[in-house]
């Protein structure tokens, strides 16, 4: 039973340099193990989870763009990184022994499922992690973006968004130490403030769909499960 969780199901945003640890590049094996601990503790409590993991570990579009490449193609590449995470992501989760699928916006017959929001619901009623790998599929898109969507479609309660810092903050926390935390913010606030959250199109789809959205930080042991319960983790932002 799930008595102890706020939440039924979510969808869990990591970013592909959550992956990195103290690398510079690719995956820190330690790191993966560590967060496959913390989401198993979430399945074991009877949440429900959907994850989008991103790609900035290996590629970035605009990046690759920035050196000369064909932006699209650059784009390609980002989005089939995100597939390298998601399968080193449900490696280390079924080595912790939870039962993991891997979908891809972009049909790669073989290695991972292809996308189909019905067989995703099936699974997390199964009490599968699914994760959602390939981003939308689409150029120009982010896998915020892609956890936004994906976290809409399968009708999640939330979508929570792991990042480095403790939460979305009034200026750079590494930056200022006059920086406060926000508790709570309006879509439309951390829009107008230029918060930096998320990109824009990832923000209005959340906030025309009524999605909320909380930011917590993944290296802070123990911080996924509080959120989970109900404490004062991150940030909140909903209309
Ligand atoms: N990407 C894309 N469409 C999507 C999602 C991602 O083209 O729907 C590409 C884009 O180039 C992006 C890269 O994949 O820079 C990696 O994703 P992202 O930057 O969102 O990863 P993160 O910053 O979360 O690690």
């Amino acid at each position: 039973s799930n008595k102890h969780s706020k939440y039924k199901r979510i969808l869990l945003k990591l970013s592909g340099e959550a992956l990195m640890g103290e690398e510079n590049f690719g995956i820190d094996p330690k790191v993966m193990n560590r967060m496959a601990l913390e989401i198993g503790q979430l399945v074991g409590i009877g949440v429900q989870i959907g994850m989008v993991i991103g790609g900035g570990n290996l590629f970035r579009g605009a990046a690759l763009s920035a050196a000369g490449l064909d932006r699209v193609t650059g784009d390609h590449m980002g989005m089939l990184a995100t597939v390298m995470n998601a399968l080193a992501m449900r490696d280390a989760l079924e080595r912790s022994n939870i039962a993991t699928r891997v979908m891809s916006a972009i049909p790669m017959t073989g290695v991972v499922d292809d996308y189909d929001r019905r067989n995703a619901v099936r699974y997390l009623d199964q009490g599968d992690v699914v994760i959602f790998s390939a981003g939308t599929g689409n150029p120009f898109f982010t896998t915020d973006s892609a956890a936004c969507l994906r976290g809409i479609e399968i009708d999640a309660d939330v979508v929570i968004k792991a990042t480095k810092v403790d939460g979305v903050y009034t200026a750079d926390p590494m930056k200022d130490p006059s920086a406060k935390r926000y508790l709570h913010l309006n879509f439309d606030e951390a829009l107008e403030k230029q918060l930096g959250v998320m990109d824009l199109t990832a923000i209005c789809l959340a906030r025309d769909h009524e999605m909320p959205v909380r930011v917590f930080n993944m290296n802070k042991p123990g911080a996924l499960a509080n959120l989970i319960v109900g404490s004062d983790e991150g940030t909140l932002i909903d209309n």
